[in-house]
């Protein structure tokens, strides 16, 4: 998005940071990230998203707000995901560019000036790729890497040690809240998908600094990898024809080589390999109607098209200027108080 003399002196960045019972580090976080964002001579604003926490990651983030009103909170009515949290900081976000970033200090503050620059200089979308990943177990690392190796060849969008941890032009904010309405999102594989222009810069991941480990377990992993590949690629559907085809051929193996028995008048042979082809075609069929199960959950979950997320108090964010479906939904489709308690600075 083309911007004007004023904008390109003093643009606002917007950060989203979307926090997981983080309470044990969020403020140390918000201060290094305050710290970076005041070196880069330009206007901020800061909304971290409380996705549903059982900790005080809220009232902290509320805390910190009194004093300070560039930092803005949001709180889901429960925990959403990461997506859903990423989706509704950037639905809330004002900036004429976004940054999304980790609430742990994975997503090295340090690189914030350096995207800042390079968006200056034309980039829509600064892609922050992730040059080792020390943190993370082997069995991560594997899964990870076999995830992303077969969106990248089976779609062609290469999301290969790709990171949350990206800027966003208004121009591309507006398109993924306006134009992609998927309700199950991969947002690293949509900003891709998108195009316009696009960069990439490179950090280590750290270990986590606060809050202990990782908050995504195994089968919320396993969930995204599944929505990733879903999202982004029908192959899954592809190879289930492949086996069917595989399995004919096997078939026709067998069936000759009876029909050959029995032409030569003799017993048909052959228990063991009945068994076999018994057992392989029992699975094949079975992993292709799971495979196909999983692509009519995700049609289920659009048809259902329930909200991403639903939001329960905020604090410093001005939702005048969100979509209107967030507009209504902490405004209209609440009694007026609670609409006013929830832009109050209370918690
Ligand atoms: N997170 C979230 N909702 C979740 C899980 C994680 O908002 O359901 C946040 C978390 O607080 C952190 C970021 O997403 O800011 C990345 O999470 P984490 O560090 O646990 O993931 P990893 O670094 O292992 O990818
Ligand atoms: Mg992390």
């Amino acid at each position: 998005m083309k911007l004007n003399e004023n904008d390109l002196k003093h643009p606002l960045i917007s950060v989203v940071i979307p926090a997981y019972n983080e309470f044990q580090g969020i403020e140390k976080v918000i201060k290094i990230i305050s710290q970076e964002l005041d070196c880069c001579e330009t206007n901020w604003e800061m909304i971290v998203v409380d996705d549903g926490s059982s900790d005080q990651t809220y009232q902290k983030i509320c805390e910190i707000s009194r004093s300070d009103s560039r930092i803005k909170g949001i709180a889901l009515s429960r925990n959403f995901g990461k997506e859903g949290a990423m989706l509704a900081g950037l639905e809330s976000a004002t900036g004429n560019a976004v940054i999304i970033m980790d609430a742990d200090l994975q997503h090295p503050p340090s690189l914030i000036p350096e995207m800042i620059e390079k968006w200056r200089s034309g980039s829509q979308i600064i892609h922050a790729i992730k040059r080792n990943r020390n943190s993370d177990s082997t069995v991560k690392k594997t899964a990870a890497y076999c995830v992303n190796q077969l969106i990248t060849k089976f779609s062609g969008i290469d999301i290969n040690n790709s990171s949350d941890f990206k800027l966003l032009d208004r121009e591309i904010v507006n398109i993924i809240i306006c134009d992609l309405p998927e309700k199950e999102r991969f947002l690293r594989g949509l900003t891709r998908w998108i195009g316009f222009s696009q960069q990439n810069i490179t950090f280590d991941v750290e270990h986590r600094q606060y809050g202990g480990d990782s908050k995504w377990s195994f089968w919320s992993l396993l969930e995204l990898s599944i929505t990733a590949l879903t999202s982004f690629t029908c192959a899954p559907l592809r190879i289930i024809t492949f086996l069917g085809l595989a399995t004919l051929l096997l078939g026709v193996l067998v069936a000759s080589d009876a029909l050959l028995s029995w032409v030569n008048n003799e017993a048909v042979s052959g228990y063991t390999t009945l068994i076999i082809c018994l057992l392989l075609i029992g699975s094949f069929v079975m992993i292709s109607l799971g495979i196909i199960g999983e692509y009519i959950a995700k049609i289920y979950e659009e048809v259902k098209a329930r909200p991403h997320y639903l939001i329960r108090a905020s604090v410093g964010v001005d939702h005048k200027k969100s979509p209107d479906r967030i507009k209504k939904m902490v405004t209209s489709r609440y009694p007026l108080a609670e609409a006013a308690r929830m832009t109050s600075n209370k918690s």
